[in-house]
């Protein structure tokens, strides 16, 4: 059981344990040399030397004076050069009492290891060359009194080779702790500053076991905490559901992977949705396995890294985007296809049908045809830019192209402009039929409406090998018509951008075709290229590879 005074002697350990170290306390940490120095001035009075007593005891006064000046004079606010007097003022001490002590064995000269230590410690070339100086001078301090002075010197040349020596490596050792300080306090100082602008992503790194060892100021807001509360905290506790597990929240950034999840909650009363991304904070290589024998394979990470994003805008966006797809597709395009359906009704039966009745039909089909053109166009806009991603489907190039042509003919008939389909019976890919149609689609769609009367369509599809060396097709429009200026060939696939021609001529369209083109080849990884001479025609070509699976948000 422990007594009142056995706890005030272990509190008073404590406190002097907690103090020793700072600045404050850097005159009471001469003491214990101090101590030594009187002890060894009452151990060589007291033995059978030819002490000379007026030298010790100026031994202890300088001493006693250093302890003084050390401990009431606060030295941790004196000046760097005035810090030097005392570990100067302990070396002229040990020195008096070497001299004094009448000992010829040297042993009082190895006091002179704590001083001179002390200034090798002190940074800077100054505070370690005035050290080796005076403790090369106290070492040899004894010659000059000595009648024989063989052992004297033979003394003063060992001891001040040990201490310069021992002085010299402390002080480069020192350096380079210092230098390791200052490279370690500026990559903290780096990492503070990247994790305080990062304010609108929530970084946060957790040990192991899952426990938070930092948070940026933008986790501060999403955790609705300080950075310091959250330090410590499991991230289980912050992110989990009740029961979640590390491994399900981390998934395969255990493995070295990376993980990607979304995550709802609350924040200041409203509902967010944050994604986040796991990934490893890699071990440190320099330490053994904990492991002997454990074999070899990826060391386990040192922790996680978790850097979280407020993407409810995003999601909001998206939500409104598929609101309006589904708007245009339930109020627009639904009863387009069905006026287009009762058109091509009509047409099947011209004899019921008077001459007169038979263009009204032509042009409501032709209107109506550009009509869902456009709606096609803006929907397929909308589902882009809500991230809809495309399908991947075995598909036939050259049935998408057939089907299109189908759907372009009327048009063509209509402006007198000649289609002609050429290259392979067969073009297998995967891609997203779909979209592929409405590409080629939108092609035929211009050629046919830049075209003159008499003009020529040309198709041609192919199969081309990829870049990658896999499957691939070739589809080339090519057209006899008006041609691109080359100084609009640039901006025609910028959104509703139209050519002066097509403005002046009151050509039909939005200048949204090409855009669409453009970014359904981009999604396809395939590549899109227009030549055209102005007057002579236009080609256009694109090259699609097989659609991969996006590699992206794959935990
Ligand atoms: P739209 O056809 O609705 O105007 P596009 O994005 O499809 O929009 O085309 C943009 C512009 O590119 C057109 O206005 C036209 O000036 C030009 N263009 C596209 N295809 C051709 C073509 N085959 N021949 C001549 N000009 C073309």
């Amino acid at each position: 059981m422990p007594t009142v005074g056995g706890t005030r002697v272990r509190e008073l350990t404590r406190r002097v344990a907690d103090a020793w170290p700072t600045p404050d306390a850097s005159g009471w940490r001469h003491l214990p040399f101090t101590l030594l120095v009187v002890l060894v001035a009452l151990i060589v009075s007291k033995i059978p030397l030819p002490t000379r007593a007026p030298l010790v005891v100026a031994a202890v006064a300088v001493s006693l004076t250093v302890q003084a000046l050390a401990s009431l004079a606060r030295p941790a606010r004196w000046s760097r050069e005035w810090m030097l007097l005392l570990p100067l003022g302990q070396i002229l001490a040990v020195s008096l009492l070497d001299l004094g002590s009448g000992d010829r064995t040297g042993s009082v000269a190895v006091l002179l290891f704590v001083p001179g230590i002390a200034l090798a410690l002190v940074p800077g070339l100054l505070p370690l060359l005035a050290g080796l100086l005076t403790v090369t001078l106290a070492c040899f301090a004894p010659v000059f009194l000595a009648e024989d002075r063989f052992y004297p010197v033979l003394h003063g040349v060992v001891t001040a080779l040990m201490i310069c020596a021992l002085m010299v490596h402390s002080h480069a050792m020192i350096s380079t702790v210092r230098r390791h300080e200052r490279s370690l306090a500026a990559a903290e100082d780096l990492m503070r500053s990247i994790m305080s602008a990062a304010s609108e992503q929530a970084i946060i790194a957790t040990d192991a076991t899952g426990r938070l060892v930092a948070a940026s100021s933008g986790a501060e807001r999403l955790f609705e905490a300080p950075a310091d509360r959250l330090v410590g905290t499991e991230l289980t506790r912050l992110m989990g559901e009740d029961g979640a597990s590390l491994a399900g929240l981390v998934g395969a950034a255990a493995d070295g992977g990376s993980h990607v999840s979304q995550w709802r909650r609350s924040i200041g009363g409203s509902a967010r949705v944050v994604e986040y991304v796991v990934t490893p904070r890699p071990g440190n290589a320099s330490e053994p396995a904990s492991e002997p024998g454990s074999g070899p394979g990826p060391a386990p990470p040192e922790g996680y890294l978790v850097v979280a994003t407020d993407v409810t805008a995003r999601e909001e966006e998206e939500e409104r985007q598929e609101q309006f797809i589904g708007l245009v597709t339930h109020e627009l395009r639904t009863p387009l296809v069905s006026i287009l359906g009762y058109v091509d009704l009509l047409r099947l039966e011209p004899a019921a049908l008077t001459t007169e009745q038979r263009e009204y039909v032509e042009v409501l089909a032709r209107n109506a045809r550009r009509l869902r053109g456009l709606v096609d166009d803006l929907l397929l806009s909308a589902r882009l830019a809500a991230g809809e991603r495309m399908a991947h489907e075995e598909v036939d190039a050259v049935e998408v192209v057939r089907a299109a042509l189908a759907s372009v003919r009327p048009i063509a008939d209509a402006a007198d402009v000649a289609l002609e389909l050429s290259g392979d019976d067969r073009v297998p890919l995967v891609s997203d039929p779909q979209r592929l149609g409405q590409v080629v689609d939108n092609l035929l769609t211009n050629a046919v409406k830049f075209s003159h009367a008499g003009g020529q369509v040309r198709v041609e599809v192919v199969a081309e090998p990829a870049p990658d060396g896999g499957r691939g097709a070739r589809i080339r429009v090519a057209d006899d018509g008006a041609g691109i200026e080359p100084d609009e060939l640039r901006r025609i696939t910028e959104p509703f951008y139209r050519s002066r021609e097509s403005r002046r001529r009151r050509i039909a369209g939005v200048g949204l075709g090409l855009t669409l083109v453009q970014a359904l080849v981009s999604e396809h990884r395939g590549t899109l290229t227009i030549d055209s001479e102005p007057g002579r025609g236009t080609e256009v070509v694109v090259r699609l590879p097989d659609a991969a699976a996006r590699a992206d948000h794959e935990g």
